[in-house]
Order: structure tokens, then sequence, then C-alpha cells
């Protein structure tokens, strides 16, 4: 059997495979496969902005005036105002002094940490990182460590023993944990972070539009946006649109423009984009009850799943609920699909193995009846063992 076939059959084997699930149409709440509706627990749109009119209205206005494609890199001739001006505003609405526009949220992590660091340099990564921060990390060429997820005394055993080895050192987390909807002690981490003269750089993917009183993330919740030394996110998830920012010192902009090669190597992104990702801010920054019920929602939910015994964590709008074995979620999944909900099970490699979940992004959309409607729904194929 050839590699590619041999691939195949163990992930199939092992209920690894992956396949893609085309939608015929997705919004407000809902999703539609073949035909049929169904409730939507799996989409990133947490604050229901990427069917926002006045997004939608910014990006034909861009269109309109200078079409899709930008045909160029930055550095080349796809630089423009507009680019500049979302870049002033997200490191005004993140309190830092300048920003950065990545393609993607992965293209930003890919290009920060393998500019940043190099051979001879040291990464303490938590072990739930999201892939691609832990792909930068392979590629900068640096040493380095998963320490436990938010395992405090396990990050200082290491840095104790491994600092003192290395030039630089960076510590890297998530703000929001993609796959566990958990925050980290960020000001512990801070502490860390100086006592071991390192770099700290948080993935705010999860948390941008979300925490904080302004809703810029959750550094700005705790207060830390001085001491995180570089802060990255995405507008491809609450803020409903596309691309990544970070944001930083001006010396260290500088630096990526020069360095990262997944910033220098690609065609910038489309205005319509940008401009849409300027009205989201603009939106976040007006309309802070979404957030507001949103969280309250996510706390009801997670409270009525526990005191009915389930095994659910986080504290946040994603709500994983663990259930241990790949072939169990893949099943429970299936059921929820047939009583009218759509949440993926999420398997081995993404969590770690024997933690399948299966994985409930609540939005705005989700109000209290249809939140009321999951639970029964779960009440019932819960009962349903596979075994
Ligand atoms: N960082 C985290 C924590 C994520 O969950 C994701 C998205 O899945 C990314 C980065 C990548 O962002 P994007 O989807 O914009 O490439």
């Amino acid at each position: 059997m050839g590699r590619i076939e041999e691939f195949l059959h163990k992930r199939e084997e092992s209920n690894l495979l992956r396949v893609l699930h085309p939608a015929t149409y997705k919004g407000e709440g809902f999703i539609y496969f073949n035909g049929k509706k169904y409730l939507d627990f799996s989409s990133n749109d947490y604050l229901g902005l990427s069917q926002h009119p006045r997004l939608k209205k910014a990006a034909k206005r861009v269109i309109e005036e200078f079409g899709i494609g930008c045909s160029a890199s930055r550095l080349l001739s796809g630089d423009f105002d507009l680019h500049h001006c979302l870049e002033e505003e997200i490191a005004k609405f993140k309190g830092k002094e300048a920003g950065l526009v990545f393609n993607s949220g992965y293209q930003a992590n890919v290009g920060i940490i393998s500019s940043l660091c190099k051979r001879g340099d040291v990464i303490f990564s938590d072990k739930l990182n999201h892939a691609s921060i832990i792909d930068g990390i392979i590629m900068s060429g640096a040493k380095f460590f998963r320490f436990r997820h938010n395992d405090l005394n396990h990050l200082h055993t290491l840095l104790k023993k491994e600092r003192g080895k290395f030039k630089t050192s960076l510590i890297v987390t998530e703000t929001i944990f993609s796959m566990e909807g958990d925050k980290p002690p960020l000001r512990e981490l801070v502490r860390l972070k100086e006592k071991y003269d390192c770099l700290i750089m948080v993935d705010e993917a999860h948390a941008t539009g979300i925490f904080g009183e302004k809703g810029s993330g959750v550094v700005e919740e705790e207060n830390l946006t001085e001491k995180i030394d570089i802060i990255m996110g995405t507008f491809s998830k609450a803020l409903g649109s596309f691309g990544a920012y970070v944001v930083s010192s001006e010396k260290v902009k500088q630096y990526f423009i020069n360095k990262c090669r997944s910033f220098i190597y690609s065609t910038a992104l489309p205005l319509p984009i940008i401009a849409a990702n300027l009205e989201s801010i603009n939106i976040v920054k007006e309309e802070s009850q979404r957030r507001k019920y949103l969280l309250e929602n996510c706390r009801y939910l997670r409270r009525r799943l526990q005191e009915k015994g389930f095994n659910v964590r986080g504290c946040s709008q994603i709500v994983p609920w663990i259930i241990g074995e790949e072939k169990q979620a893949i099943y429970l999944s299936n059921l929820l699909q047939k009583e009218g909900v759509r949440a993926f099970p999420i398997r081995f490699p993404t969590v770690p193995k024997g933690e399948a979940r299966i994985r409930f992004s609540v939005t705005y959309y989700h109000t209290r009846d249809i939140l009321d409607n999951l639970i029964n729904v779960l009440s019932k194929t819960d009962q349903i063992s596979l075994h």
C-alpha cells in the first residue's frame, strides 16, 4: 500500500479521518446541509457580526471603489492607506503603540514566532497551544519545552532548569484556549517572565471582542497590556470577518515588517475585508451588550449542564463537553445531528488522545430558549450509549 493510502486507512481505522462538510448556507445561528436546517454550535462568529449590515455595507463600498484584490504584497504595491488605518485602530483598541495586519491568524503565529526566535533561543509553550503556535515554534529552530496546561509549577521548574542555557527566551500562551474554553493564569505568567527575563506573547484569537471592559480581550480585562510584549489576535472569530493582527511596540512592528516571512511574502489582505474589520471594531466598542449577553448565556448553559452531570469545561463562549473515546464522540455528534444540532467532534491530534470532545461554540444568536432546547437534546442523547 502506498504511503498516502496507508495514512488514510490508518486514520479511518482509528476514527480520526477528517472529511469536509459543505454547507449550503450559514447565518443567524443556523447552518444548512443538503437542504436541512440545523442549530449551529460550530461557528466562531461569537458576536454574530459576520452577517451584520454595517460590515456588509463597509465591504461593498470599498469593492465599488477599489475592486477585490490588492494585487501585490504590502511591501510592493499592495499597501493602502486603509491597511494603515486598521493598524492604527487595532493598536488603539488594544492599548499598544503599534499594530500590524496579517492575512490570517495561522500566518501571524507562524511568522511572528519564527522571526522572534532562532537556534540558540528557547520557547516555553502551553501544551494546549494552537497548531499555528506549534508550527511557528518548529519553524523557528529554537529549543522548546511544552509546559502542562496552565501549570505554573511545571513552567517554573522548566525555567529554573533551562532558561540560563539560552539567549532569547519566549513564553507563549493563548488567553482563551480554543478547545478548552479556559484562561491562563496570566498575571503569574507575567511574574515568571519578569523573574526569568523572557519575552511573553499571547494569542487572543478567541478573546478579542468578548472580554474586557472595551471588549479588546483578556489582556485588557486583567490590566496587563503594558506587561505583555506581543499580543496577536484575529478578525476571523468574534469580529466576524477575516485576517489577523499583532500589536506591540513600534520597534517590534518594524522588526516584523523586515523579518517576518509570512508578512513579507504574501499578497496583502483585500481592502473590502480591511473595511469590514474596521467596522467590526466600531461595533464591538459601541455594543457592549452583545458580549455581556453572550457571556451570561454561556454561564447559564455551563451551570445547567454541570448540574445535570455533564463533564463540561471552560469559562468562556467555548463550552467543551469531554467525552473521552473518539468513537463515542463521533457517535454522539451524529446523534445530535439527527436531533437538528450541529456540533463537531474534536479528536486527536487537535486534542490529546482519550480526550475527544464535542465543542459547543455559543454565539449571540443562541437565546435561552435555544440553549434549553440544546440541554434537552443533550440529556436525551447522553442516555444512549454506544456500548
Ligand atoms: N490561534 C488560535 C488560538 C486559533 O484558534 C486559531 C484558529 O483556529 C488561529 C490562531 C488561526 O486563526 P485563523 O483562522 O485566522 O488562521
